[in-house]
C-alpha cells in the first residue's frame, strides 16, 4: 500500500510513481495535440475518439483510462458548446466552423492514470467564446499555482473562482476535480470555489486533477437522455480545462504537459 494512504486517506503517492505518472502524462499531453491537429469544421466526434484511442494505444503500456469507466461508450469524453463534460463520441456530432470542443482524456500507464481536459476552438470563434476560454484556461493556472504545501483544498477554489467571477462567468458547482494516480477518481475532491485556508491540507506527494469548467450563463446543470452527456441548464456555452499535478515541496507540478 502507498505512503500516507493509511494515515491520512489521501493516498499519497512516491516520487518514483508521481515520475511514472508523468511518463503517463506525457503520453496524454501528446494525444491532445495530436487531436488538437485533427479538429476542423466537418469532422465527427466519433473520428476525434478513434484518432486518441490509436494514439493512445500506439505508446506501449499506454491504454485509454475512460473507456468502459463506470460503462462509458468512448475512449474520451468529447463535450461540443453547450456540452460541459462526459459527451459520448458520435459519428452524428459533426463540428461547424465557431463551435468549441471539449476533450477530455485519461490515460492509464503502467498502472498510473492521468487526466487532462482542453477546450478547443473550431476554426473562427466570437469574441465571447474566446474569453470563455482564455479565462478558463487562466482559472486553472490560478487553482495550479495555489496547489502548494500548507495551503488547502479551498485555496484551490478560491483562486479559480475569483478569475472566473471576475470575468463575469459561473463556475460549475455541481462537478469538482478529484485525486488520481492509483485510480482515475480518488476520494478527495477538489471543488472549483471554495474559501483560503477551508478543507484538506495540501501535502507533498498529493496527486489531483484540477479541473474547472466555466459557463457563459448559469452555473446550473442538467444531464440528457442519454445519462451521461451534463449540458448548461440555459444552453449557453461552457469551457472546461484540466491538468494532474503533483503537490510537492518545490510546488505543483504539472504531469499532463510535454517536457
Ligand atoms: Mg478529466
Amino acid at each position: 500500500m502507498a505512503i500516507g494512504s493509511l494515515s491520512s486517506g489521501l493516498q499519497l503517492k512516491s516520487p518514483r510513481e508521481i515520475d511514472t505518472m508523468h511518463r503517463g502524462g506525457v503520453i496524454l499531453a501528446a494525444t491532445h495535440a495530436h487531436v488538437k491537429s485533427h479538429v476542423r469544421p466537418g469532422i465527427s466526434t466519433a473520428e476525434l475518439d478513434r484518432i486518441a484511442e490509436d494514439f493512445i494505444r500506439s505508446h506501449a503500456g499506454a491504454e485509454p483510462a475512460f473507456k468502459g469507466l463506470y460503462g462509458f461508450p468512448g475512449a474520451v469524453c468529447i463535450s461540443v458548446n453547450e456540452e460541459i463534460v462526459h459527451g459520448i463520441p458520435s459519428s452524428k456530432c459533426v463540428l461547424a466552423e465557431g463551435d468549441i470542443v471539449t476533450v477530455d482524456i485519461g490515460v492509464k500507464y503502467e498502472g498510473m492514470f492521468t487526466d487532462a481536459a482542453v477546450t478547443h476552438p473550431v476554426g473562427q470563434i466570437d469574441e465571447v467564446t474566446q474569453r470563455l476560454l482564455d479565462v478558463t484556461e487562466r482559472s486553472l493556472a490560478a487553482g495550479i499555482a495555489a496547489a502548494v504545501p500548507d495551503n488547502h483544498v479551498g485555496d484551490i477554489g478560491a483562486a479559480i473562482q475569483a478569475v472566473v467571477e471576475t470575468a463575469g462567468f459561473s463556475i460549475v458547482r455541481e462537478l469538482v476535480g478529484h485525486g488520481v494516480g492509483f485510480a482515475p477518481h480518488e476520494e478527495i475532491q477538489i471543488p472549483n470555489y471554495g474559501k483560503p485556508k477551508r478543507g484538506k491540507k495540501l501535502v507533498p506527494g498529493l496527486t489531483i486533477a484540477i479541473e474547472p469548467m466555466v459557463n457563459v450563463g448559469t452555473a446550473k446543470t442538467r444531464t440528457l437522455a442519454d445519462k451521461w452527456t451534463v449540458v448548461t441548464a440555459d444552453g449557453k456555452r461552457s469551457a472546461h480545462f484540466e491538468h494532474t499535478i503533483a503537490v510537492t515541496e518545490d510546488g505543483p507540478r504539472i504531469l499532463t504537459i510535454l517536457p
